[in-house]
This record gives structure tokens, C-alpha cells and sequence, in this order.
């Protein structure tokens, strides 16, 4: 049986010429799933009955099983959502006036393992397929049209920024990318479709080229010798290489300016020369034409972390000073934190294939100075 979910419309444009029928046919059936939400191929009623037919036998909807619904206080909702052998993944909504975001998981777990993050403290198991990843979304927009009783579109943004590193899942992300953005499916512009990377450099050279959406870059340090222990896919690709791809990234992106995310740890990387860092560090870069804004997200806190949130008025002094420097800046509302949907807070459940917690025990810890030395 094959999962319709996994095609994009160019693929199911094909699957339905194996099966003897013109575009066309592949747009209604498209529509069908994505727009209506329709799983059970009876009830495409303007649809030859022989190709209901042939469908039933050959194809499915491939929603995924929820296991679990969360209502925060602040309307935010989260699922789990089973994805076999004991691995769980999670999706999150985020209603803000007018707008509607979906932050979307990309793997069952994540291998980068960074320091703060509670995915990363899970280990890896596995790369979602295009299905998986494209499912989170159409459960969430239908279930929410039905609970809102809207007719209308309910989500209208999607950020790739639930569990995993959506880049080390290239060629599931793309397809997935595509039936976000179609107007036959979600219709979600460019601008408001936001892949989030801890930094593969090759893959965001590779996305620049087959599927420009907007591109936000987990910064977390102003230079490589902290960045390495919070993010350790830095000693791989880093923070001047880093730079090097937002600047070349932009010369496609569909927004003028890449967004940086830095999660302000307290005692680790929110004091005032971390600020002046990154501002020298932003104005260099800005020589050869990055153009840059900062999301300042006060850590989430996860009980095996061992770090501790900025304090408020730490996190306000940080953003003056980037703002100062001409640097657009925002801090990042905490939503969805009394459901643990916040943020890094995302965990599922994990079959670590890849012994996180040794490779994390194995890292020189991160130096958490007491409050007084502040
Ligand atoms: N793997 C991708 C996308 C998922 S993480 C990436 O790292 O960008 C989404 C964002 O949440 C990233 O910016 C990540 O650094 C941040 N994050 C992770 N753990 C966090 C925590 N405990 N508190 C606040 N933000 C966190
Ligand atoms: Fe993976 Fe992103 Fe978490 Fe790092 S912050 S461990 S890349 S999900």
C-alpha cells in the first residue's frame, strides 16, 4: 500500500500516470486529501468510481495514531503521535491573533545532542518520512477546523521546529516542504514556512537551491569555543562557515534577513561581553551581507539539563544591547510551558539507537559560574 502522504504533487502526478490517469485527476485527488482532509477515497465523489476503486486497493491516507492531547492554558495544544517501535513524536499549535502556527517534528529524536535541548538529551532513532512529517499537519489542520469550527484555513505558518534537525532529514523534508507550500494542498507562503537548523552547512546550500523557505539558524554562542560544547555540530561547521552560508543563503531566501535563535542560559552565554561578541561578530559578517535579526528564547528548563533560565531583566539588558547596535531583536513569549510544549521541551519518546547519554557524559561540562560570581 502506499502512503499518499508521501507524495508531493509532482509525485502523485506520477503515481496516478502509472495508474492511467492525467494530472488533473492527481489535482482533485490532491485537494481531496490535503484541503479536505478526506482519508476514505468513497467519499471523493467526483472521482471516476473506477479509479475510487483501484485507489482502495493500492493506496492509503497514512495519518498517524495520536496518543496524547494537551490543552495549555494559553490555547496552545500539543500531540503525540505514535510512530511505531515505541517512538513518539510530538507536534505543537500556536494560535496568536490572526495567525495560526504549527511547529513540526522531523525525526524521532535528534543525533546533535546540544547541552540544552530535551530531544537532544533523548538520543536518535530514527528520520521521519515525508509522510510522517506531512501528517502532524494535516491531523492538526483538520482536527482543529472540526474543534474551531472554522471553515477556513487555521494554520497559516509552519516552523520545522519540533524534534529533530530537519536538515540531517533532506530528502523526507523537501516533498514535505512542497505540499506545505502547494495551493493545491496548504497553500503556506514561503515567508511563513520556516525551516530551524542547528547549522548543516552543505544541506542549507542544497535547500537555497531546491526549496527556499524562510531559514532560521540556532546560534546559541558568540564564538566557537562555547558554541562547540552547546551545539556540538559546531566542530564541524563552524560559526565563520556558519555565517558564510546565512550570507549565501540569502541570495534566494524569500525574507532579506536570516533569523538567529539563542537560547539565553543563565550564568553561560547571556552576560554583556556574549552581547558585544555577537554584535562584533554580526557586524563583520554584515560587511560581506548578512542581514540578520536575533529571537532571544529564555531556556526552557528539562529536569536533566543541569542549566538554569536567564533571569528577566538579564535577557531585557541582552536584547537592549543588539537592539542598540542596530540589530533587530526579539524575545521570544514562553507558550505552552505548563504542558511542556515549549521550546526544547519537546520529548516524545525515544528509542536511542545512538548512546546520547555517553556522549553526553563524555563532553567537558559547561561551566556554570554560582550566582554570586555574577
Ligand atoms: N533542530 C533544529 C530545530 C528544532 S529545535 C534546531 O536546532 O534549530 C528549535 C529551537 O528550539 C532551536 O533554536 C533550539 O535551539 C531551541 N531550543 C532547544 N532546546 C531549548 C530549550 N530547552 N529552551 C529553549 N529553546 C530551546
Ligand atoms: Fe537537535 Fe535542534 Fe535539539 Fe539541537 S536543538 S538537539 S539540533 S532538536
Amino acid at each position: 500500500m502506499v502512503n499518499l502522504l508521501d507524495f508531493d504533487l509532482d509525485a502523485l502526478a506520477a503515481y496516478c500516470e502509472q495508474l492511467g490517469e492525467k494530472r488533473f485527476r492527481a489535482i482533485q485527488l490532491f485537494r481531496w486529501v490535503h484541503q479536505r482532509g478526506a482519508a476514505d477515497f468513497g467519499q471523493m465523489t467526483d472521482l471516476a468510481r473506477s479509479l475510487r476503486e483501484k485507489l482502495a486497493h493500492r493506496a492509503r491516507v497514512g495519518a498517524l495514531p495520536v496518543i496524547g492531547q494537551h490543552a495549555s492554558g494559553d490555547g496552545v495544544i500539543k500531540w503525540l503521535f505514535d510512530v511505531g517501535d515505541g517512538n513518539a513524536v510530538e507536534a505543537v499549535f500556536i494560535p496568536e491573533g490572526e495567525r495560526g502556527t504549527l511547529c513540526v517534528s522531523s525525526q524521532a529524536g535528534c543525533a546533535m545532542a546540544c547541552r540544552f535541548c530535551a530531544t537532544g538529551h533523548q538520543g536518535f532513532s530514527r528520520n521521519l518520512t515525508t509522510g510522517e512529517i506531512v501528517a502532524q499537519l494535516w491531523f492538526a489542520e483538520h482536527f482543529l477546523r472540526r474543534h474551531l469550527g472554522r471553515a477556513e484555513r487555521v494554520i497559516s505558518n509552519v516552523v520545522m521546529m519540533g524534534m529533530g534537525e530537519p536538515l540531517q532529514n533532506y530528502t523526507a523534508l523537501v516533498p514535505a516542504l512542497h505540499t506545505m507550500l502547494s495551493d493545491h494542498g496548504y497553500g503556506i507562503s514561503r515567508r511563513r514556512l520556516t525551516v530551524s537548523t542547528s547549522g548543516v552547512v552543505p544541506m542549507m546550500q542544497r535547500l537555497a537551491q531546491d526549496c527556499p523557505v524562510a531559514l532560521a539558524v540556532s546560534l546559541h554562542a558568540p564564538d566557537d569555543a562555547l558554541r562547540d560544547e552547546l551545539v556540538p555540530l559546531n566542530r564541524k561547521y563552524p560559526i565563520d562557515t556558519l555565517l558564510a552560508a546565512c550570507t549565501g543563503y540569502l541570495a534566494r531566501a524569500p525574507r532579506d534577513f536570516i533569523t538567529f535563535e539563542y537560547c539565553m542560559l543563565d550564568g553561560v552565554n547571556d552576560a554583556p561581553e556574549h552581547a558585544r561578541a555577537l554584535i562584533d561578530l554580526l557586524a563583520r559578517h554584515a560587511r560581506a551581507g548578512l542581514r540578520a535579526k536575533f529571537n532571544l528564547i529564555p531556556f526552557n528548563p528539562f529536569p536533566a539539563s543541569g542549566l538554569r533560565r536567564s533571569g528577566a531583566a538579564r535577557v531585557a539588558a541582552f536584547a537592549r544591547m543588539l537592539g542598540e547596535a542596530g540589530i533587530v531583536t526579539t524575545v521570544r513569549r514562553s507558550r505552552g510551558d505548563d504542558i511542556d510544549a515549549a521550546c526544547g521541551q519537546l520529548a516524545g519518546d525515544v528509542r536511542d539507537r545512538t548512546r546520547v547519554h555517553q556522549r553526553l557524559a563524555r563532553r567537558h561540562p559547561v561551566a556554570l559560574p554560582s550566582a554570586g560570581a555574577l
